[in-house]
């Protein structure tokens, strides 16, 4: 598959922008090669400048559940946008926005939009940090939580591939307030609880981890979770990623957990930027105008994600059988793969919740970081560039998910099936 107009793109993005991409996953360090430039999508398709088709499996990384383009979600967009595109103002589509996230997660009393995944999570810390009066946190290995300075810490995704787990410009006095301990250790958890409960303000986790490639929780993690609140610490569920693509009430509806925060984005804005953090009344109260901590934004709640997201999150309630849909073609996928993979002598892991899923080239089980970092980077390498020259667009690092939309179906799982076929 030939792309000089992307190599041309590529070259010229690269004297103007750093790295010439604007977050450094899109750049290909982890896999090599070009990176094609999109022009176009539409349902689980794109193409890329020079007229080439893929198959999308990274669907912007997560927003895109209901698929490029979606003509309903383009015409909402369309409407609002004629009106003008932003006030600064409240507006009314904000609190429509928020009823349907409330609907979603019930436990969810009062929610303030924000404009990425960071600064949802930042703000959600910044508030636990402020309710509680005290000052350390705790992550986990491998959990990314956008890049916010105190959450560059072991981070997962983009800063895994890189392999600076900890970002320069992070001063290590701040660092220091982040306690990080590896997914699934409850024991772990509960012994840092039982030493330092009481200085801890929250605990965010991934409530299935997607930024480590996608490691699923233990029954026995999750409790431990939740036993934290004994001590009076926040448990803060980042549902970035899984938030209305689990199920619509996201992971947290799904295992049945009982945050005190969950933060959202993705899905949420419809492929528009929008992310939000929200919970209890009482600890919600605390966010200016009502409360002390301050957090503002010149474009948050603005219309035109308002109306993205509105739009489809109304169309996922509208349809609660797409996440059936999403489950039975994710499992068809994990299925065909395993069987590709196993004929071919190929040691593998596929790990999958829902329409997130990931292909570990290691032997298997992979429930931890530790167990994650073990896989075989080169073989992926060679993985993705088979998939990409047959038009099928994997997500180009081995620590990331790759994701379903609904327009993913029978079909798009053979094309794929026969594309990795050929490859190997
Ligand atoms: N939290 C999780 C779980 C994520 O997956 C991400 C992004 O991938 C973020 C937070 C950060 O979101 P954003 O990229 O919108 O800042």
């Amino acid at each position: 598959m030939e792309r000089p107009l992307s190599e041309r793109l590529f070259a010229e993005a690269q004297r103007h922008i750093p790295g010439g991409v604007s977050s450094p996953v899109r750049a290909f360090k982890a896999v090599g090669g070009t990176p094609p430039f999109l022009v176009r999508g539409e349902g689980a398709y794109v193409w890329d400048a020079d007229g080439n088709r893929y198959l999308d499996y990274v669907l912007s990384w997560g927003p895109l559940i209901l698929g490029h383009a979606h003509p309903e979600v383009v015409a909402r967009v369309k409407e609002v946008a004629e009106r003008g595109l932003t006030f600064g103002a409240p507006h009314p589509l904000e609190a429509e926005l928020a009823q349907a996230v409330k609907r979603a997660f019930p436990q969810v009393e009062l929610v303030r939009f924000v404009n990425s995944g960071t600064e949802a999570t930042m703000s959600a810390l910044r508030l636990a940090r402020g309710y509680t009066g005290r000052k350390y946190i705790v992550k986990f290995r491998g959990n990314y939580h956008g890049h916010a300075d105190g959450l560059l810490v072991e981070a997962g995704s983009g800063a895994l591939t890189l392999g600076v787990p900890s970002s320069a410009g992070v001063p290590q006095e701040y660092a220091r307030l982040t306690l990080v301990l590896e997914y699934n250790d409850p024991e772990a958890l509960r012994a840092l609880l039982k030493e330092r409960g009481e200085e801890i303000a929250a605990i965010i986790f991934e409530p299935v981890v997607g930024n480590a490639g996608v490691l699923v929780p233990t029954e026995d993690f999750l409790k431990a979770l939740h036993e934290a609140k004994d001590y009076g610490v926040l448990l803060i569920a980042d549902e970035v990623m899984t938030g209305f693509r689990l199920s619509f009430g996201g992971a947290t509806e799904r295992f049945g957990l009982k945050p005190d925060l969950v933060t959202l984005g993705k899905v949420l804005g419809g492929g528009l930027p929008a992310a939000a953090y929200g919970g209890r009344r009482e600890v919600m109260e605390q966010v200016a105008p009502l409360g002390p901590v301050y957090q503002a934004g010149t474009l948050s709640g603005n219309p035109l994600a308002m109306a993205a997201g509105l739009a489809t999150l109304e169309i996922l309630e509208k349809n609660p059988g797409y996440y059936a849909r999403l489950e039975a073609v994710g499992a068809r996928l994990e299925a065909g793969l395993e069987e590709v993979l196993s004929r071919k002598g190929i040691p593998h892991a596929v790990n999958r919740v829902g329409s997130m899923l990931t292909v570990f080239f290691t032997e298997g089980p992979v429930r931890t970081f530790a167990e994650a970092k073990r896989t075989d980077t080169e073989l992926f390498k060679r993985f993705f560039h088979g998939l990409l020259d047959r038009g099928v667009y994997w997500p180009p690092s081995n620590f990331e998910a790759a994701f379903l939309s609904i327009l993913h179906g029978e079909e798009e799982v053979a094309m794929t099936l026969e594309a990795l076929e050929k490859a190997l």
